[in-house]
C-alpha cells in the first residue's frame, strides 16, 4: 500500500514509537470503534480517518513493515521480504463487527463485512496461532467427605478430568517445521479489491503469519487435551461444609504456555450419627438413667478426643446442657477449638419389673409435688 497521507501512523493510533503488538492492536480497535462508519453516517471525515487508522495499524502490526516504516518514514508495497516473527500477533484477538458498511461510491458495493469477515476470524489452519496465550480456566468439583475426616483433616485421592498440556506438540497446538503459505509467499498479505479500492489484508491463509502450520493431531491444534488425572488433595483440619479448598494449578491448563487455573473443591461433609456441628461448636445428646439424673453421677460421653468423663450435678433435668471446654472442632483458620456441648436426657425405666412399678409408686407418694403446676399460671389458663 503507498504512503496516502503524510499523518504519523503512531500519532493516529496514539501510541509511542516504542509500543508493543498489543498496545498498538487495542489502540486500533479503539479507534476503529470510535471511527466505525457505521457509527458515523454520512461523515465523510470519519470515514477517511477510519482509513487512515486501519493503513496505520496494517503497516504497524506487521513487524517487516513496521520496520520499513520506522527506517524511511512510508510503507512500500514493492519491499519483498518475509513476515517478521510479530506478524502472529495478528487479527485473530480482534473482536468486532464491521457491520454491513457499504462503501459509498465505490461501485463494486463490496460491505467491510465482505471484506473483512476472514481477516477477523483467521484461517481454520492457524487457529491455534491466532487464540494466543489464554489463561487455564478454573474448575470446581464438589468433595464429599466424612464427618472425622472434615475435623481431623484428611488427604483425599481425587480423580478429576481436565484439559493439560499436549505432551505431542508441547501446548503450541503445532507440530514439524512451519512452511512458507502458498496463499501469500510468506508476506502474510493479500490484495483485495473493492471498486476502485484496494487493500491489503492479512493472508486468510495463515491468518498473516506468513507461514503454515501443520495442526498437532493429538490435540487437534487446541494445544490442550483432556485427562482424567489423579491427585492427592489435602483437606485441612476442621474444614466446614460448603468451604472450598483451593489447588492451585490443577485446573485447565493454559494455550501456549500461559498458566493454567486452580482447582477449587466445594466440600460437603456429611452428617455424623452422634455429633452434631454448628461453627466449631459440637452438640452431642446423652442418656442418663433417672437414678444418675437425680443423685449425680460421673459419667462417660464421647468426643471426637475418645471418651471424656463428665459430672452429672445431682437433680439434672432432661435437656440441661453441660459444657465441656475446648473439646469441639479446631478452627481450620485458627487451629483454636470450640466446646463441646452434652445435652442430658433422662431415659425412664421400663415399667415391666413389678419392684420398678413399686419403687416409682413409693417415690410419688413420697415427693407428691406437680411439675405442670407453674405451667398452667404461665399459659393463663
Ligand atoms: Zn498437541
Ligand atoms: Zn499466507
Amino acid at each position: 500500500m503507498p504512503p496516502t497521507t503524510k499523518t504519523d501512523f503512531y500519532e493516529l493510533l496514539g501510541v509511542s514509537r516504542k509500543a508493543g503488538a498489543k498496545e498498538i492492536r487495542a489502540a486500533f480497535r479503539k479507534l476503529a470503534r470510535k471511527y466505525h462508519p457505521d457509527l458515523n453516517p454520512g461523515d465523510k471525515a470519519a470515514e477517511e480517518k477510519f482509513k487512515q487508522i486501519q493503513e496505520a495499524y496494517d503497516v504497524l502490526s506487521d513487524t517487516k513493515k513496521r520496520q520499513m516504516y520506522d527506517q524511511h518514514g512510508f510503507y512500500s508495497e514493492n519491499y519483498q521480504g518475509g513476515p517478521g516473527p510479530g506478524a502472529g500477533e495478528g487479527p485473530g484477538g480482534v473482536q468486532f463487527d464491521f457491520g454491513g458498511f457499504d462503501f459509498g461510491g465505490a461501485g463494486g458495493g463490496a460491505s467491510f463485512r465482505d471484506l473483512f469477515s476472514q481477516f477477523f476470524r483467521g484461517g481454520a489452519a492457524v487457529e491455534h496461532a491466532a487464540a494466543g496465550r489464554e489463561p487455564g480456566g478454573d474448575l470446581e468439583y464438589q468433595l464429599e467427605i466424612d464427618f472425622t475426616d472434615a475435623v481431623r483433616g484428611v488427604v483425599k485421592k481425587l480423580s478429576i478430568v481436565r484439559l493439560d498440556g499436549c505432551e505431542i506438540c508441547h501446548g503450541t497446538g503445532a507440530v514439524g517445521t512451519p512452511q512458507t503459505c502458498t496463499g501469500c509467499g510468506g508476506t502474510g498479505v493479500i490484495q483485495q479489491a473493492a471498486g476502485k479500492m484496494r487493500f491489503n489484508v492479512p493472508c486468510t491463509r495463515c491468518g498473516g503469519t506468513g507461514k503454515l502450520h501443520t495442526a498437532c493431531r493429538t490435540c487437534g491444534g487446541e494445544g490442550r487435551v483432556r485427562r482424567t488425572e489423579t491427585i492427592d488433595v489435602r483437606i485441612p483440619t476442621g474444614v466446614a461444609s460448603g468451604s472450598r479448598v483451593r489447588v492451585p494449578g490443577k485446573g485447565n491448563a493454559g494455550t501456549m504456555g500461559a498458566p493454567p487455573g486452580d482447582l477449587y473443591l466445594r466440600v460437603v461433609v456429611k452428617e455424623h450419627a452422634v455429633f452434631e456441628r454448628q461453627g466449631n461448636d459440637l452438640y452431642v445428646k446423652v442418656p442418663v438413667t433417672v437414678a444418675e439424673a437425680t443423685l449425680g453421677a460421673k459419667i462417660e460421653v464421647p468426643t471426637i478426643d475418645g471418651r471424656a468423663l463428665v459430672r452429672i450435678p445431682p437433680g439434672t433435668n432432661s435437656g440441661q446442657r453441660l459444657r465441656l471446654r475446648e473439646k469441639g472442632v479446631a478452627s481450620a483458620r485458627s487451629g483454636a477449638r470450640g466446646d463441646q456441648y452434652v445435652e442430658v436426657q433422662v431415659v425412664v425405666p421400663q415399667p415391666t419389673d413389678e419392684r420398678v412399678r413399686n419403687l416409682m409408686k413409693e417415690l410419688e407418694s413420697i415427693a407428691p409435688e406437680d411439675p405442670r403446676k407453674e405451667l398452667f399460671g404461665k399459659a393463663g389458663v
